[in-house]
């Protein structure tokens, strides 16, 4: 790993007692303890410091990652039994799941591109980590890891060896008070921006680190390619979104894939173009790919000459998805299957109701240009929308627009995106005909 000077953890560990609700959440696995969850602390403490959070006897709970700058104060690492938190703490979690996605690497057609650390749901809350073939991209959600961060990479050298090892930094960093600087307005609106790339412009985030960094290994000089099911897909692990590619996907892809056989094909919110190039794979007629990054629509045109020699097949659109589904419907341009994957609309409670409104309206424009028969793929990616509630809601809008649905299939995560507490459960997908 570069000579970095990172901050230590202080050797003094903070003392936590909490709350009775913020107990019994923890005994049940939850891996937060929020700020108001706190009765009495020890003292102040540093970013990454090691919170052993005491029950209502005063016997060991827990022990997490302090941040102050978070009303997730501590993010818990282990329960009930103490650990030493260090390399070869990391190395049990990162071992784990590594086997927990053995099946994935081992399955043919070859994928060489998953989430070999999903987090919370992994035992490591606030840090994922995924490959893409020789690449692995490190995501810190927290600055609470930072002081960890050799360990880490240490973990991963050994556990899952990369020839390059890439560090992505949550907006979050940008908002934290210590030792890390803030972002100007302008770079917030830059980043806010649905694009494929973000700007060139290089943010530093504190102690030498920034979104983007290679940790480990050369230098990027052109987009990485990787395997999912078989197919090559490009990815940007630098500038691209999340980590690059929307690994999540992979099944629902491989579910559209074997749907596809003979249909002209919508994919809405395309990005590079994943869903597309499994519905060519499947036998597609037509592909459109819709999104609002120019860049993401140029990747989404190399992927398809990635896997497919003859590309007029495939089209690329950039615009508005409800502004462009609107004018197909004007113009009579059905298709036989409309993908809509849109980003998060929900990120916190208030946004929820307007969030619903948005799925309703993106299921309304997509039944409105189906053909008798056609197949809608609907998901959504916000934890804060109930499961339950977004298949109603997206029942419900195609009722009200005349073409009710049958359902073919629901479904979730994959391997590789394991659920192991309430808000880790976020994607939830239909595949339906209109009748
Ligand atoms: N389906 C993709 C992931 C979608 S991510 C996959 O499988 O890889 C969400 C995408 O929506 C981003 O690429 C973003 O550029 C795009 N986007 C956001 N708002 C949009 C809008 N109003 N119209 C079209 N695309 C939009």
């Amino acid at each position: 790993m570069k000579n970095l000077n990172l901050p230590s953890v202080s050797k003094k560990n903070i003392a936590i007692q909490i709350t009775n609700s913020a107990e019994r959440a923890i005994r049940q696995g939850h891996p937060w303890l929020f700020e108001n969850g706190i009765t009495q602390q020890s003292h102040q403490g540093k970013t990454g410091d090691l919170a052993v959070i005491f029950d209502k006897k005063r016997k060991f709970l827990g022990i997490g990652l302090y941040d102050p700058s978070s009303m997730i104060r501590v993010r818990i690492l282990r329960v009930l039994k103490p650990a030493t938190i260090g390399q070869p703490f990391f190395e049990e979690k990162l071992n784990a799941a590594n086997q927990r996605r053995a099946p994935l690497r081992d399955a043919t057609p070859k994928t060489t591109g998953y989430r070999l650390l999903n987090g919370e749901n992994d035992g490591m809350p606030g840090i994922i980590i995924d490959r893409y073939a020789e690449t692995a991209v490190i995501k810190l959600y927290t600055p609470a890891w930072v002081p960890h961060l050799r360990d880490v990479v240490g973990a991963l050298e050994s556990i899952s060896p990369a020839k390059r090892v890439v560090l992505r930094l949550s907006g979050s960093f940008n908002k934290n008070p210590k030792g890390f600087n803030h972002t100007t307005e302008k770079e917030k609106s830059i980043s806010s921006k649905p694009s494929y790339k973000k700007s060139n412009q290089i943010k530093p985030s504190g102690f030498g680190l920034y979104d983007g960094m290679i940790l480990v290994g050369e230098k990027l000089n052109a987009p990485i390619i990787f395997r999912e099911n078989g197919l090559k897909f490009e990815v940007d692990p630098i500038h691209g979104q999340k980590t690059g590619f929307f690994l999540d996907q992979r099944d629902n892809r491989a579910r559209v894939e074997a749907l596809a056989k003979g249909k002209r094909v919508l994919n809405v919110f395309s990005y590079t173009g994943g869903f597309s190039i499994y519905a060519a794979r499947g036998g597609a007629k037509e592909v459109v790919s819709l999104d609002a990054s120019q860049p993401a629509i140029d990747a989404a045109k190399r992927n398809f000459s990635l896997n497919f020699e003859n590309t007029n097949r495939h089209k690329g659109v950039v615009g508005d998805a409800f502004e462009i589904m609107s004018q197909m419907k004007k113009q009579n341009h059905f298709f036989d299957m409309v993908i809509i994957d849109p980003p998060s609309f929900a990120h916190n409670k208030s946004q929820i109701d307007g969030a619903l409104r948005a799925y309703k309206k993106l299921t309304r424009l997509g039944v409105s240009i189906l053909a008798p028969k056609g197949v809608l793929v609907q998901a959504s990616c916000s934890s804060r929308v109930d499961t339950e509630l977004f298949f109603d809601t997206v029942h419900l809008a195609a009722r009200q627009a005349g073409r009710p649905l049958i359902e073919i299939e629901r479904s979730s995560h994959a391997l590789d995106h394991p659920i192991g507490y309430p808000e880790g459960e976020y994607l939830k997908c239909l595949f339906a005909d209109v009748r």
